[in-house]
């Protein structure tokens, strides 16, 4: 039986991951599966429960029953953890540092990872991840895989902007000084580090506005859907 498409798409925060799935699945009917927004719920559970999140009993007993979902609505991509609807909760610069945190965790990544698969296997058509370690880890064989990135400072800016529409507002620097944490500690753990797969197509978008991102990955579908 043949298999849905696969789009990785991976790179750091602030990027345009986000943005670019949401039209991209959209433009072409396919599932989104951002799988930060699985790490988060897992850090928003811990967080929620009092489990330290370099607790490795604690973080495999909760692993053992969460339950993450997602629904597309036209304008958001809902997310939800034991069936709450938690999109806007899991956004906050406190889920952000433990997600960072929780995914250093083997015990976390490996249970995660037949999810990742199982969700992006199930859609009918294709399927888009957005992710760290896509390309690399979860679907090493994905039809197309994209690394997507930016200057830091421009990544910081949008983060910033982001915060400042669910009225969190916090000092660029500040943002800039969290983005680079979050950016060494996903760069640098020892297991499936935030890098760019060696057959990935590298897209710079510090200075692309979004419809020209979404344009190339477009391309790149539709050269492998005619092959
Ligand atoms: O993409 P997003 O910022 O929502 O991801 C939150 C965190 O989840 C990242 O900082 C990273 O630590 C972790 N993550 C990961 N692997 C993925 C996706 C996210 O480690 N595939």
């Amino acid at each position: 039986m043949s298999r849905p498409l696969i789009v990785a798409i991976d790179g750091p925060a602030g990027a345009g991951k986000s943005s670019v799935s949401k039209v991209l699945s959209l433009r072409l009917g396919f599932t989104l599966v951002d799988t930060g927004a699985i790490y988060r719920c897992v850090a928003l559970k811990a967080v929620r429960g009092g489990v330290a999140l370099d607790d490795v009993p604690g973080l495999q007993a909760l692993l053992d029953q969460v339950k993450v979902t997602f629904r597309m609505d036209v304008d958001k991509n809902h997310v939800f953890l034991d069936g709450e609807d938690v999109s806007d909760d899991i956004r906050t610069s406190e889920v952000s540092a433990a997600a960072s945190k929780v995914s250093a965790q083997p015990v976390v990544r490996s249970a995660l990872l037949g999810l990742q698969r199982r969700l992006a296997l199930a859609a009918e058509k294709g399927a888009i991840l957005e992710g760290r370690d896509i390309g690399t880890v979860v679907f090493p064989d994905a039809d197309i895989k994209v690394f997507l990135f930016a200057d830091p400072s421009i990544r910081a800016r949008r983060r910033y902007e982001e915060l400042f529409q669910h009225q969190q507002e916090k000092p660029v620097d500040q943002v800039l000084a969290d983005q680079n944490k979050r950016d060494k500690e996903d760069s640098e753990r020892a297991v499936a580090p935030l890098k760019a797969a060696d057959d990935a197509v590298k897209i710079d978008s510090t200075e692309l506005p979004l419809s020209e991102v979404v344009g190339r990955i477009e391309a790149l579908v539709s050269a492998k859907r005619v092959i």
